[in-house]
Protein backbone atom coordinates (compact mmCIF):
# COMPACT_ATOMS: atom_id res chain seq x y z
CA UNK A 1 0.00 0.00 0.00
CA UNK A 2 1.19 3.50 -1.00
CA UNK A 3 0.09 6.97 0.01
CA UNK A 4 0.51 9.94 -1.88
CA UNK A 5 1.03 12.87 0.26
CA UNK A 6 0.82 15.67 -2.48
CA UNK A 7 -2.09 15.17 -4.95
CA UNK A 8 -4.34 18.10 -6.98
CA UNK A 9 -6.72 15.66 -8.09
CA UNK A 10 -9.54 17.69 -7.97
CA UNK A 11 -8.24 20.36 -10.39
CA UNK A 12 -9.65 20.62 -13.92
CA UNK A 13 -7.14 18.40 -15.36
CA UNK A 14 -9.02 15.51 -13.84
CA UNK A 15 -12.92 16.60 -14.38
CA UNK A 16 -13.27 13.96 -17.43
CA UNK A 17 -11.59 10.58 -15.87
CA UNK A 18 -11.05 11.00 -12.54
CA UNK A 19 -13.10 7.62 -11.79
CA UNK A 20 -10.64 6.25 -14.43
CA UNK A 21 -7.77 8.10 -12.44
CA UNK A 22 -8.50 6.68 -8.88
CA UNK A 23 -9.25 3.40 -10.33
CA UNK A 24 -5.72 3.28 -11.93
CA UNK A 25 -4.35 4.41 -8.71
CA UNK A 26 -5.95 1.77 -6.62
CA UNK A 27 -5.11 -1.23 -8.89
CA UNK A 28 -1.41 0.48 -8.19
CA UNK A 29 -1.62 -0.39 -4.31
CA UNK A 30 -2.14 3.71 -3.73
CA UNK A 31 -4.81 4.07 -1.13
CA UNK A 32 -4.56 7.03 0.35
CA UNK A 33 -4.56 10.84 -1.18
CA UNK A 34 -3.63 13.83 0.34
CA UNK A 35 -4.99 16.76 -1.00
CA UNK A 36 -2.97 20.03 -0.73
CA UNK A 37 -5.25 23.24 -1.48
CA UNK A 38 -3.84 26.00 -3.11
CA UNK A 39 -6.41 29.09 -3.27
CA UNK A 40 -10.20 29.57 -2.53
CA UNK A 41 -10.98 29.23 -6.68
CA UNK A 42 -10.42 25.83 -6.26
CA UNK A 43 -11.84 25.12 -2.62
CA UNK A 44 -15.73 23.96 -4.32
CA UNK A 45 -13.43 21.54 -6.24
CA UNK A 46 -11.02 20.60 -3.10
CA UNK A 47 -13.87 19.09 -1.30
CA UNK A 48 -16.15 17.77 -3.73
CA UNK A 49 -13.31 14.88 -4.28
CA UNK A 50 -12.89 14.85 -0.75
CA UNK A 51 -16.54 13.97 -0.25
CA UNK A 52 -16.61 12.23 -3.16
CA UNK A 53 -14.23 9.83 -2.16
CA UNK A 54 -14.33 10.10 2.28
CA UNK A 55 -12.36 6.69 2.89
CA UNK A 56 -9.46 8.07 0.55
CA UNK A 57 -9.17 11.10 -0.01
CA UNK A 58 -8.10 14.13 2.78
CA UNK A 59 -8.27 18.22 2.30
CA UNK A 60 -5.91 20.31 3.14
CA UNK A 61 -6.36 23.86 4.02
CA UNK A 62 -4.07 27.09 3.04
CA UNK A 63 -3.03 29.52 0.90
CA UNK A 64 -0.40 28.89 -1.79
CA UNK A 65 2.70 31.14 -1.82
CA UNK A 66 1.97 31.88 -5.60
CA UNK A 67 -1.45 32.89 -4.94
CA UNK A 68 -0.96 35.65 -2.27
CA UNK A 69 -1.77 38.96 -4.05
CA UNK A 70 -3.48 42.29 -3.35
CA UNK A 71 -6.39 39.88 -2.09
CA UNK A 72 -4.54 37.83 0.43
CA UNK A 73 -6.03 39.12 3.45
CA UNK A 74 -9.42 38.35 2.16
CA UNK A 75 -7.84 35.17 0.88
CA UNK A 76 -6.25 34.77 4.55
CA UNK A 77 -9.70 34.77 6.09
CA UNK A 78 -11.43 32.32 4.38
CA UNK A 79 -8.63 29.88 4.89
CA UNK A 80 -8.82 30.92 9.05
CA UNK A 81 -12.56 30.06 8.48
CA UNK A 82 -12.58 27.05 7.19
CA UNK A 83 -9.97 25.83 9.77
CA UNK A 84 -12.36 26.41 12.53
CA UNK A 85 -15.36 25.06 10.51
CA UNK A 86 -14.25 21.74 10.59
CA UNK A 87 -10.89 19.61 10.55
CA UNK A 88 -8.61 19.13 8.11
CA UNK A 89 -5.43 16.75 7.22
CA UNK A 90 -2.79 19.81 7.65
CA UNK A 91 -2.30 23.34 6.60
CA UNK A 92 -0.90 23.69 3.69
CA UNK A 93 0.44 23.99 0.68
CA UNK A 94 1.83 26.90 2.04
CA UNK A 95 5.53 28.76 1.98
CA UNK A 96 7.74 30.36 -0.20
CA UNK A 97 7.92 31.00 -3.90
CA UNK A 98 10.24 33.35 -5.62
CA UNK A 99 10.45 31.93 -8.60
CA UNK A 100 8.16 33.68 -11.27
CA UNK A 101 7.83 37.17 -8.86
CA UNK A 102 9.26 38.64 -6.25
CA UNK A 103 7.61 41.76 -5.77
CA UNK A 104 4.87 39.70 -3.24
CA UNK A 105 7.89 38.67 -0.76
CA UNK A 106 7.09 40.70 1.86
CA UNK A 107 2.74 39.54 2.03
CA UNK A 108 4.52 36.04 1.41
CA UNK A 109 5.96 35.98 4.57
CA UNK A 110 3.70 37.59 6.54
CA UNK A 111 1.17 34.63 5.20
CA UNK A 112 3.95 32.17 5.71
CA UNK A 113 3.54 33.11 9.62
CA UNK A 114 0.23 33.40 9.76
CA UNK A 115 -0.58 30.19 8.72
CA UNK A 116 2.03 28.37 10.42
CA UNK A 117 0.57 30.29 13.44
CA UNK A 118 -2.69 28.69 12.76
CA UNK A 119 -1.27 25.23 12.12
CA UNK A 120 0.24 25.59 15.71
CA UNK A 121 -3.35 26.84 17.41
CA UNK A 122 -5.49 23.63 15.27
CA UNK A 123 -2.40 21.29 16.23
CA UNK A 124 -2.28 20.41 12.82
CA UNK A 125 0.85 19.38 10.77
CA UNK A 126 1.86 21.57 7.81
CA UNK A 127 3.22 20.65 4.17
CA UNK A 128 5.33 23.33 2.65
CA UNK A 129 6.04 24.93 -1.16
CA UNK A 130 9.14 26.06 -1.94
CA UNK A 131 10.67 27.44 -4.59
CA UNK A 132 13.79 29.43 -5.47
CA UNK A 133 13.27 30.13 -1.76
CA UNK A 134 14.61 26.89 0.13
CA UNK A 135 16.73 27.93 2.40
CA UNK A 136 14.62 30.72 3.43
CA UNK A 137 11.84 28.27 4.42
CA UNK A 138 14.37 26.22 6.37
CA UNK A 139 14.75 29.20 8.32
CA UNK A 140 11.65 30.09 8.78
CA UNK A 141 10.97 26.89 9.91
CA UNK A 142 13.84 27.12 12.61
CA UNK A 143 12.33 30.09 14.19
CA UNK A 144 9.57 27.67 15.42
CA UNK A 145 12.18 24.88 17.04
CA UNK A 146 10.42 23.73 20.86
CA UNK A 147 7.55 24.62 19.02
CA UNK A 148 6.52 21.48 18.20
CA UNK A 149 5.76 22.22 14.25
CA UNK A 150 6.11 19.25 12.27
CA UNK A 151 5.16 18.50 8.55
CA UNK A 152 6.29 18.01 4.95
CA UNK A 153 9.08 20.03 2.59
CA UNK A 154 6.97 19.16 -0.01
CA UNK A 155 8.99 18.37 -3.21
CA UNK A 156 12.01 18.65 -1.51
CA UNK A 157 15.43 19.43 -4.11
CA UNK A 158 17.75 21.05 -2.27
CA UNK A 159 21.52 19.73 -0.83
CA UNK A 160 22.48 17.01 1.50
CA UNK A 161 22.95 19.69 3.93
CA UNK A 162 19.62 21.43 3.45
CA UNK A 163 17.72 17.78 3.97
CA UNK A 164 19.39 17.15 7.05
CA UNK A 165 19.02 20.74 8.46
CA UNK A 166 14.98 19.83 7.62
CA UNK A 167 15.14 16.82 9.14
CA UNK A 168 17.14 18.14 12.32
CA UNK A 169 13.78 20.78 12.66
CA UNK A 170 11.54 17.73 12.43
CA UNK A 171 10.48 17.47 9.26
CA UNK A 172 9.76 14.99 6.23
CA UNK A 173 10.87 15.12 2.85
CA UNK A 174 8.49 14.98 0.54
CA UNK A 175 9.94 13.01 -2.68
CA UNK A 176 8.20 12.93 -6.04
CA UNK A 177 8.91 12.54 -10.09
CA UNK A 178 11.76 14.74 -9.69
CA UNK A 179 14.09 11.80 -8.32
CA UNK A 180 13.55 10.21 -11.73
CA UNK A 181 15.51 13.24 -13.70
CA UNK A 182 18.85 12.58 -14.56
CA UNK A 183 20.26 15.92 -14.07
CA UNK A 184 17.84 16.92 -10.91
CA UNK A 185 20.80 15.81 -8.16
CA UNK A 186 18.23 14.41 -6.08
CA UNK A 187 18.98 11.03 -6.43
CA UNK A 188 22.37 11.61 -5.29
CA UNK A 189 20.90 13.37 -2.24
CA UNK A 190 18.14 11.25 -1.32
CA UNK A 191 20.69 7.95 -1.26
CA UNK A 192 22.19 9.58 1.74
CA UNK A 193 19.04 9.92 3.87
CA UNK A 194 17.28 7.12 5.97
CA UNK A 195 13.86 6.00 4.55
CA UNK A 196 12.30 7.21 7.88
CA UNK A 197 12.18 10.81 6.77
CA UNK A 198 10.85 10.77 3.38
CA UNK A 199 7.22 10.54 2.05
CA UNK A 200 5.60 9.62 -1.64
CA UNK A 201 3.99 12.54 -3.25
CA UNK A 202 3.09 12.91 -7.04
CA UNK A 203 2.20 16.27 -6.81
CA UNK A 204 -0.15 15.66 -9.99
CA UNK A 205 -0.73 16.50 -12.69
CA UNK A 206 2.61 18.53 -12.25
CA UNK A 207 5.78 16.93 -12.15
CA UNK A 208 5.78 13.75 -14.01
CA UNK A 209 7.86 10.92 -13.24
CA UNK A 210 9.93 9.24 -15.77
CA UNK A 211 8.58 7.42 -18.26
CA UNK A 212 5.90 9.78 -18.54
CA UNK A 213 7.78 12.91 -18.00
CA UNK A 214 5.99 16.07 -20.09
CA UNK A 215 2.78 14.14 -19.83
CA UNK A 216 0.18 14.62 -17.28
CA UNK A 217 1.28 12.95 -14.08
CA UNK A 218 -1.25 10.93 -11.44
CA UNK A 219 -1.30 8.88 -8.57
CA UNK A 220 -0.93 5.60 -9.78
CA UNK A 221 2.50 6.77 -11.16
CA UNK A 222 4.13 7.23 -7.91
CA UNK A 223 5.74 3.14 -8.28
CA UNK A 224 8.13 4.75 -10.67
CA UNK A 225 8.99 7.01 -7.35
CA UNK A 226 9.46 4.13 -5.30
CA UNK A 227 11.26 1.65 -8.25
CA UNK A 228 13.53 4.78 -7.98
CA UNK A 229 13.99 5.43 -4.50
CA UNK A 230 14.47 1.62 -3.88
CA UNK A 231 17.50 1.59 -6.58
CA UNK A 232 19.13 4.59 -5.51
CA UNK A 233 18.97 3.54 -1.61
CA UNK A 234 19.62 -0.52 -2.84
CA UNK A 235 16.60 -1.57 -0.67
CA UNK A 236 13.36 -3.73 -1.74
CA UNK A 237 10.30 -1.67 -3.10
CA UNK A 238 8.77 -3.20 -0.42
CA UNK A 239 10.24 -1.25 2.11
CA UNK A 240 10.25 2.22 0.72
CA UNK A 241 6.10 1.09 0.34
CA UNK A 242 6.08 -0.32 3.74
CA UNK A 243 8.04 2.51 5.97
CA UNK A 244 6.56 6.09 3.36
CA UNK A 245 2.96 4.61 4.14
CA UNK A 246 4.05 4.51 8.00
CA UNK A 247 5.63 8.28 8.06
CA UNK A 248 2.52 9.55 5.94
CA UNK A 249 0.38 7.99 8.74
CA UNK A 250 2.73 9.38 11.66
CA UNK A 251 2.18 12.79 9.95
CA UNK A 252 -1.46 13.04 9.16
CA UNK A 253 -2.60 10.46 12.01
ZN1 LIG B 1 3.82 22.90 -4.41
ZN1 LIG C 1 1.17 20.99 -4.94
Amino acid sequence: MMIDSHTHLYLNDFQSDIKEVMLRADAEGVKKFYLPAIDSKETDNLLALENKYPDKCFAMMGLHPCSVKENYKHELSLVYSWLQKRKFAAVGEIGLDFYWDKSFADLQYESFHLQIEWALQFHLPVVLHTREALQETIDVVKDYQGKNLKGIFHCFNGSLQQALEIIDAGFYLGIGGVITYKNSGLAEVIKEIEIKHIVLETDAPYLTPVPFRGKRNESGYLKYIVQKIAEVKNISSEEVEAETTQNAQLIFG
